[in-house]
């Protein structure tokens, strides 16, 4: 409260929201042109075998450095793209970017071990009547696999009409695809749906991690969950090594954290994970 407002909420509170207003039509108008210029970069954060150590895959994290404003995080920019529509020419553009990466890998490594890379994508994205098409019509252009891609929907996804999102399921993973529930005991996905839906992992989310001394049992619970439907855990914002522990002792064998590796830049996760096998001249 300040004085100038003389307590009136309101008027304190209008020019603000306009603000908000004027810089959410900037960065729409700003996404737009970093579209073009292909402003955003690629960071991955690898995926580790909880006992093992070893990495299992990784996933894109889109980071967006912009020209003026600096850094801005996907969680400002995300929801914009969304509410725009922009979303789709963006995560398009992941895919292709994405797969672009797996076929230089698989030709610089002469096709040793290839981490699969798992792609966020918006229920926006996934619902596009022509979604799936896309995703073969990209994958035969890169003459790739679809088991060495996973693409995380969120709980929003899973809540829409059932037997659309199963029919798109059911034309992607004809490709290889795994697919995977990001965010996994934040929305509110029924179990029955859960059981009916085509899905092959469950991410549980970082905010049981955070506090697992307390979460334990939901932990738990997910995890058998996940069992029964003969679905695979990943653990996500696994920090310390009591918390990868408290995983282990759960029965989760896979996570994902600050504790193995932040996301990466593509350079820097090329040269520590993907390995740089010569071709024979
Ligand atoms: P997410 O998919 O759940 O990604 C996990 C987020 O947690 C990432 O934040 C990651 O950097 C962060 N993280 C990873 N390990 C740790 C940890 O140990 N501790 C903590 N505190 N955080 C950790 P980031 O990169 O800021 O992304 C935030 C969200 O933005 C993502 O959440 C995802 O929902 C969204 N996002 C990012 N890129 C894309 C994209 O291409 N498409 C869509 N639809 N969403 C994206
Ligand atoms: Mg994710
Ligand atoms: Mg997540
Ligand atoms: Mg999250």
């Amino acid at each position: 409260q300040t004085k100038e407002n003389g307590g009136n909420n309101y008027t304190v509170f209008q020019p603000e929201m306009a603000e908000k207003q004027v810089l959410r039509f900037e960065i729409e108008h700003e996404l737009q042109e970093a579209i073009e210029t292909q402003a955003f970069d690629l960071y991955f954060q690898p995926k580790f075998h909880s006992f093992k150590r070893t990495i299992t895959g990784a996933e894109v994290l889109l980071r967006w450095n912009h020209p003026e404003r600096g850094f801005i995080p996907p969680n400002i920019f995300i929801p914009i793209a969304e509410e725009s529509g922009l979303i789709v020419a963006i995560e398009r553009s992941v895919i292709e970017r994405v797969m672009a990466c797996l076929a230089k890998w698989l030709e610089e490594t002469n096709e040793c071990t290839i981490p699969c890379i798992s792609i966020n994508v918006s229920v926006i994205t996934f619902l596009q009547d022509d979604f799936s098409s896309f995703f073969r019509d990209r994958l035969n252009h890169y003459n790739l696999d679809g088991s060495l891609l996973e693409l995380e929907i969120t709980e929003r996804v899973v809540m829409q009409n059932e037997t659309k999102i199963n029919s798109i399921l059911q034309k992607l993973r004809k490709t290889g695809v795994k697919i995977s529930i990001d965010d996994f005991g934040t929305g509110y996905s029924s179990l029955n749906y859960l059981d009916k839906l085509e899905v092959d992992i469950l991410k549980i989310d970082q905010t049981f991690i955070q506090h697992i001394e307390y979460n334990q049992s939901i932990v738990a619970t997910i995890q058998s969950l996940a069992e029964n439907l003969k679905l695979h855990t990943i653990a996500e914002g696994v920090e310390t090594e009591a918390q990868l522990q408290a995983l282990q002792e759960l029965g989760c064998t896979e996570v994902q954290g600050y504790l193995f590796s932040k996301p990466l830049p593509q350079p820097d996760f090329e040269s520590a994970y993907i390995m740089h096998i010569p071709v024979d001249a």
